[in-house]
């Protein structure tokens, strides 16, 4: 998507602390940190949001998340915990309409979210 801030960034051309790059998948430090560790993780592939993940996305949701737990590990969070999020539509805040996923960690966090 031409427009679409995230397949800039997935495409190389965007401006962005990129920490992870596979065919597939692309990790890069969210430029509003809400933790000491804040990773966005998103695919290549336009997705808008996960209302939108079909039955033939299931090995890059796999991807996904294990990426994740890798970064978790290289940032030192594996043992103290940390959190996976992605916000659908208005009500949860998505501000940004491609499929990402915030990997947070570094401080100990609330529940239930604000
Ligand atoms: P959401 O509100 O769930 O859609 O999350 C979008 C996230 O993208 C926010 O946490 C923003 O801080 C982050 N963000 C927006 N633009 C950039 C950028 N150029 N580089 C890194 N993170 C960004």
């Amino acid at each position: 998507m031409e427009d679409c801030l995230f397949c800039k960034i997935a495409s190389g051309a965007g401006d962005a602390d990129v920490v992870h790059v596979s065919d597939n998948v692309v990790a890069f430090r969210d430029i509003n940190p809400q933790a000491p560790v804040h990773i966005l993780l998103i695919p290549k592939e336009h997705i808008e949001s996960a209302r939108s993940v079909k039955d033939r996305h299931g090995d890059l949701l796999v991807e996904l998340f294990a990426t994740a737990a890798h970064l978790a590990k290289a940032n030192d969070v594996d043992r103290s915990g940390w959190r996976v999020v992605t916000n659908v539509g208005p009500d949860a805040g998505q501000s940004v309409h491609h499929l990402h996923f915030h990997l947070l960690g570094g401080r100990p966090m609330k529940w239930p979210p604000g």
